[in-house]
């Protein structure tokens, strides 16, 4: 049995909203990423000039961005509503899980997107807070891999706090802590984020199948790292090997997947499309999670009807009712990494008319009882 997804009709005013933000974005990231570009054409005269009252391009960028996390996070937490349901099951309060996952996403991009980068290190560094320095963006995020290779406390990160967050919890970093994680999330729960993941989401075999970029872009990560990190310890210097890296990791990884595809797509392709088809780090995590044998499980019950509101929640685009029923007989199937990229969203588990779904006990004897 597998799920489709149908058309979906636009209003007139998310079709004229559509290239607005579509340019938006284009123009907020060459801003934010390339501003030289605009220096060539002659559109400012230095980089420097993007900076409104002292502050850089990535402060304002993460401002809005926070405001925009943070606003939705205590929108939802505030209205405490079950926000994935319908009809009678949108009335039933928000569950504990969705509360502690909002109140995460809430706190994590406040403290550790915002106030530990933009705030803290000018109030530390004991320099004035409107006056920062002219200097170029650093592209080298942790979800590239390759930045584990470079240091010590990335290396620690990247290969061992996310690596056992992965083995206690499955891939709920992505959905109650990662930045890029924390936008996808709440735009999946606003009127047209809801739309864009129910009947935008690619689902079936070919969309399944076309995962497999992500791992392209692990071995790729992985590949720079490694020449980055012979040319720290001296053994190889080619630089234009190392040019070449950098340009494959930040103009087409970051620039041209992660900021223009993945955030341009969400009115497309759902809110996901980064976190699925792109960032290595994801694919590091669903790896680490199927031969380490993660504990994190969906456990389908006998309730399940087959009403498929589940696979529509879904923005990982995974066919979830197809481990709970087969022809509408229930089935029982639980999942975890080793089938599917699952984040723990929770959405599938709240959107489900008959509580068929749940996740699994972690538990380091048997599977035993249920978590929710
Ligand atoms: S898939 Fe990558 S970018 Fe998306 S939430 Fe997870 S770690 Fe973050
Ligand atoms: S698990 Fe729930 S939402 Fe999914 S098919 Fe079964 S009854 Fe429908
Ligand atoms: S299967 Fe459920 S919990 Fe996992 S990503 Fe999809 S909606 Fe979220």
């Amino acid at each position: 049995m597998s799920y489709t997804k149908k058309d979906y009709q636009r209003s007139n005013l998310e079709k004229a909203f559509l290239p607005t933000f579509l340019m938006v974005t284009i123009f907020g990231y060459i801003t934010l990423k390339y501003p030289e570009l605009l220096v060539s054409f002659n559109l400012i005269n230095s980089s420097g000039d993007l900076y409104f009252f002292g502050k850089s391009p990535s402060f304002w960028y993460m401002l809005i961005y926070t405001l925009i996390v943070c606003g939705i996070s205590l929108k939802v937490l505030f209205i405490g509503k079950n926000i994935y349901g319908k009809g009678k099951k949108s009335q039933k309060p928000l569950s504990k899980y969705q509360k502690l996952k909002f109140t995460s996403i809430f706190l994590s991009q406040l403290i550790f997107f915002f106030i530990i980068p933009f705030i803290l290190p000018p109030i530390l560094e004991g320099r004035s807070f409107f006056a920062d320095p002219i200097a170029n963006l650093n592209k080298d995020a942790y979800i590239y891999v390759s930045r584990g290779f470079t240091s010590w406390s990335a290396f620690f990160y990247i290969f061992i706090v996310v690596p056992l967050s992965v083995w206690l919890f499955g891939k709920r970093y992505c959905s109650w802590f990662c930045s890029c994680g924390n936008l996808a999330e709440v735009i999946g729960v606003t009127k047209w984020g809801s739309a864009w993941v129910k009947h935008k989401t690619p689902t079936g075999k070919t969309a399944k199948k076309l995962e497999h970029l992500q791992t392209a872009f692990l071995i790729g990560g992985i590949l720079f790292g490694f020449v980055l990190f012979l040319d720290i310890i001296k053994v190889v210097t080619a630089t234009n090997l190392i040019e070449a890296g950098r340009f494959y990791n930040d103009f087409i990884v970051d620039f041209v997947f992660g900021a223009i595809i993945g955030i341009c797509a969400y009115p497309f392709l759902g809110t996901r499309v980064w976190c699925r088809y792109g960032c290595p780090l994801a694919k590091g995590m669903e790896l680490f999670g199927r031969f380490g044998k993660t504990k994190f499980k969906i456990q389908p019950n006998d309730k399940c009807i087959g009403a498929n509101l589940c696979s529509q929640a879904c923005p990982m685009g995974i066919d979830v009712a197809s481990y709970a029923h087969l022809d509408k007989a229930p089935i029982k199937k639980s999942f975890g990494l080793d089938t599917t990229p699952c984040i723990g969203c929770g959405g599938c588990i709240d959107a489900c008319p008959v509580d068929a779904l749940s996740f699994k006990k972690i538990s380091f004897q048997a599977n035993k009882g249920k978590e929710k």
